[in-house]
């Protein structure tokens, strides 16, 4: 959603919303939210301008576990890194980590392989 809204549109404020007053400047308050003329242009928040810090429990408890799970994700993966290579592989390039039985100079990189 965009606001129709310019610098120099009247806007009316206020606690009646009847204070009319030029629309000088827009900006960010403390917490993220849209202001004109250094006041809240909002009634509601919206969250995902917030600092995280300050967001819903609900919705920094659904952070939490996405984290969770992606790191729980990237620990699997690095665990078949480890197993995948060896050790049926006795040779690596050094360089870009290409692996063989065979040894030599690497297909891909041209590079020496080493022997683990
Ligand atoms: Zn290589």
């Amino acid at each position: 959603m965009n606001i129709d809204l310019k610098i120099g549109d009247i806007i009316l404020g206020g606690r009646f919303k009847n204070h009319r007053m030029e629309a000088k400047d827009f900006g960010t308050d403390e917490l993220g939210q849209p202001t004109v003329n250094g006041r809240k242009l909002l009634t509601v928040r919206i969250e995902k301008a917030m600092p995280i810090d300050q967001q819903s429990r609900k919705t920094r408890e659904k952070l939490m576990k996405k984290e969770a799970v992606l790191k729980e994700l990237s620990r699997a993966v690095g665990r078949m890194k480890k197993t995948a290579g060896s050790p049926s592989d006795a040779y690596y390039c050094p360089k870009c980590d290409y692996t063989n039985n065979s040894g030599g100079i690497c297909p891909k990189c041209g590079a020496k392989m080493v022997k683990r």
